[in-house]
C-alpha cells in the first residue's frame, strides 16, 4: 500500500510537470508562429513559387510621399517581400505559395502600417472596410494608405 501511494505520488508529480512545461515551453511559440509569420528571405538557385507587383502610394496629409527603394533587401537578404526602386511598386518573388499581405510588407519596412494617424486606404480606388494589415497582396493591385501628418511635425 505505502508503495503504491509514494508511485501514485511520482506519478501525479510526473503529470503535473508536463503539463506546467506544456504550458511554459509550448503555447507561447504556437501563439507567436500564428500571429506572425516572418517573411522568408529568398535561397539563391530555388525557383519562384509566385511573383507579383502591386503598387503602394502613401499619402501624408494629402501630399504623395516616396516609398524607399530596397525596403526588404540588404546584404544579408533578400526578403521576399522588397522594393527595388522609388515607384511604389511592391515586388512579391517568394518561393513558397503562401499569401502575402501588405501587413508582411509594413513589417519586412519596419513600421506600424496602422497609427494614429492612419486616415483611410482604397484598394484599386474602393474604400476598404476592415484590418489594412490583413489585406492579401495581388498582381497589379494599386493601393493607396492615408494619413495625418504625425504630432508635432505640422510647421
Ligand atoms: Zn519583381
Amino acid at each position: 500500500m505505502h508503495k503504491d501511494k509514494l508511485l501514485f505520488a511520482i506519478a501525479a508529480t510526473a503529470i503535473v510537470l508536463l503539463a506546467l512545461a506544456g504550458i511554459a515551453g509550448k503555447k507561447p511559440q504556437v501563439a507567436m508562429e500564428e500571429k506572425m509569420k516572418p517573411v522568408p528571405c529568398l535561397a539563391p538557385n530555388m525557383p519562384l513559387k509566385q511573383h507579383l507587383h502591386a503598387m503602394l502610394q502613401i499619402v501624408i496629409n494629402g501630399v504623395p510621399a516616396t516609398l524607399p527603394k530596397d525596403i526588404g533587401i540588404s546584404a544579408s537578404c533578400e526578403h521576399a517581400l522588397h522594393t527595388h526602386d522609388t515607384t511604389g511598386t511592391m515586388h512579391v518573388e517568394a518561393q513558397d505559395a503562401r499569401a502575402y499581405t501588405l501587413g508582411d510588407f509594413f513589417s519586412v519596412w519596419g513600421r506600424p502600417l496602422v497609427t494614429a494617424n492612419f486616415v483611410s486606404m482604397t484598394v484599386n480606388g474602393r474604400a476598404t472596410t476592415g484590418d489594412p494589415a490583413k489585406l492579401v497582396l495581388e498582381d497589379k493591385q494599386q493601393i493607396i494608405v492615408s494619413y495625418k501628418a504625425p504630432e508635432g511635425k505640422k510647421k
